[in-house]
């Protein structure tokens, strides 16, 4: 009998690191809006961002799609540095998904449009397939009724909705939030929040820069606090929220809950 030796290619330390930012920094003017950056987000990780107003973190999302450019550090996504334009960065922005505070859906496409137009446009695919995709996507969010429907005439809760499906239509590695119940009526969050409560259950990695403390105490693996541009403390939620180790956390906390 012949002896079969297995051989794994040993996995690379730190494979399952999915966005690495490493002393990231950016100023507008005067302003030092990011500084020193280091942040690593693990593959099926989900990250609440909070901070006060102004703190960066949403110059901090901007940064990891590059809808802003940094001026020093180095942002990679699973693997592949961030480039500065081109092609490679377009590829590689669509594995980012975003959902914004404003809905940002294109008002003059219905609500199934707007979830087939990245497909066909940005990931080529055929008209069909996106299509059945895009209805398989409003389903899962909870708005397939409304697939006909232009964006003006859903309510926020359910525009907001199908923006998260419009992300997930491009299949994204990763899924950043930046205040995606801030603009919605407070009748409208929870639809919201329980659509990226399931999303984080199926594993999706996610970061969320959000003020609702219950969606980070239930949906987060890590609590990522900025003020003045840097991260001043990380923790699990539950330490982070019963026990924060810095005077401006406990401030901030202090204001909120
Ligand atoms: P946050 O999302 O935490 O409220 P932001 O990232 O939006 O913070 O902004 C951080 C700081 O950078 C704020 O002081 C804001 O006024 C400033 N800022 C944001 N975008 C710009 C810009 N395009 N030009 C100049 N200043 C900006
Ligand atoms: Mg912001």
């Amino acid at each position: 009998m012949t002896e079969v030796s297995v051989t794994k290619d040993a996995i690379p330390p730190g494979a399952d690191d999915l966005v690495v930012l490493k002393n990231v920094n950016k100023h507008f003017g005067a302003l030092h809006v990011l500084q020193d950056i280091d942040l690593t987000i693990t593959r099926g990780e989900v990250v609440v961002v909070i901070g006060p107003s102004g703190s960066g973190k949403s110059t901090l999302c901007r940064a990891i799609n590059r809808l802003e450019t940094v001026e020093s550090g180095d942002i990679s996504i699973d693997g592949k540095p961030l480039p500065q334009e081109g092609k490679e960065l377009a590829r590689l922005r669509a594995d980012v998904g975003m959902v914004f505070q404003s809905f940002n859906l294109f008002a003059h496409k219905t609500v199934l449009e707007n979830v087939m137009l990245g497909q066909i446009k940005v990931r080529k695919t055929s008209k069909a397939e996106a299509e059945t995709k895009a209805r398989g996507l409003l389903d899962r969010v909870g708005v397939a009724s409304q697939a006909d429907k232009y964006p003006a005439q859903l309510s926020g809760g359910q525009q907001q909705r199908v923006a998260i499906a419009r992300a997930l239509a491009m299949d994204p590695k990763v899924m950043l939030f930046d205040e995606p119940t801030s603009a919605l009526d407070p009748e409208m969050i929870n639809e919201v929040l329980e659509v990226m409560q399931q999303l984080a259950r199926d594993g999706m990695t996610m970061v969320v820069v959000t003020h609702e403390m219950g969606f980070a105490r239930s949906a987060a693996n890590r609590v990522v606090f900025m003020a003045d541009g840097r991260i001043v403390e990380e923790a699990v939620p539950d330490q982070f929220f019963s026990n924060p180790r810095s005077d401006r956390a406990k401030d901030f906390l202090s204001k909120i809950l």
